[in-house]
């Protein structure tokens, strides 16, 4: 696992997209590692696009699944495992979405599961955390997030999350198109960081809410900000390879 904190920049396509838009964005990705860039780049396309996504994406680009599920076979229809995953040529995996714990009401036990699972089965972790907004305005978002992180800690241990890549994404800045300030983002990174410890200064932790070829700048500079995770912005290639553009250090 690469934990040097090089930047990385993640497209989380949700349900969006076909084969020809995967081919022709991805193509524009190769060609932008290809072209120098220093960030990390992986994408998240919907489970039944990661053959064409693979494909295309040759080694420059890291490809992985959106959700997978804890169990490793077995009667669970509609659910893919970290082994398929892993057939199919992934390497990451994002858990816990704010979408998958509000939409599917996934818990913070299930999420640790799903985590630990991907571990063993040799897929990177983007962990996923974020207070709501009712949340954050009671005050509560240390408390939530570092609730959110305790559960994964417990089942896997602190160097296992440590050595995962985390992403903060405050549930109020996902596809509303307001984000969080860059000193609202940078306290709660650090504090994530402050989490896990001495182990966690070499922790990957990525921003996602909104970020854009506009706000990316500012975002990837704070000092605890490794890079985002990108929804609506990582559907437009340019736009995207902007953001990406934004991340290099
Ligand atoms: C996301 O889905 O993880 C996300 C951050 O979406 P958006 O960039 O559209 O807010």
């Amino acid at each position: 696992m690469n934990n040097d904190r090089t930047p990385l920049v993640a497209a989380n396509w949700k349900m969006n997209g076909d084969r020809a838009m995967a081919r022709q964005l991805v193509n524009a990705l190769v060609e932008c590692v290809n072209g120098g860039c220093s960030a990390e780049l992986v994408v998240f396309p919907p489970a039944i696009l990661v053959d064409s996504v693979v494909a295309a994406a040759a080694s420059c680009v890291g490809v992985g699944l959106q959700n997978v599920s804890q169990h490793s076979s077995g009667a669970f229809t509609g659910e893919l495992s970290v082994g398929m995953a892993a057939e199919a040529g992934c390497r990451w995996s994002l858990v816990g979405h704010s979408e998958r714990r509000a939409l599917y009401g996934e818990t913070d036990l299930q999420v640790a599961a799903k985590f630990v699972a991907l571990q063993a089965g040799g897929l990177n972790p983007v962990l996923c955390v974020g207070e709501t907004l009712e949340q954050r305005e009671a005050g509560h978002t240390e408390q939530v997030v570092a609730a959110q992180l305790a559960a994964v800690v417990q089942l896997a241990g602190v160097s296992a999350v440590a050595a995962a890549v985390i992403a903060y994404e405050p549930v109020w800045a996902i596809g509303t198109g307001v984000t969080a300030s860059p000193d609202q983002a940078q306290a709660v990174h650090k504090f994530i960081r402050q989490q896990l410890g001495e182990q966690g200064q070499t922790t990957r932790i990525l921003y996602g809410g909104s970020v854009n070829a506009s706000n990316a700048k500012a975002l990837f500079s704070q000092p605890d900000i490794d890079g985002g995770l990108v929804g609506g912005a990582s559907l437009d290639a340019q736009e995207f390879i902007n953001v990406v553009n934004a991340a290099e250090r």
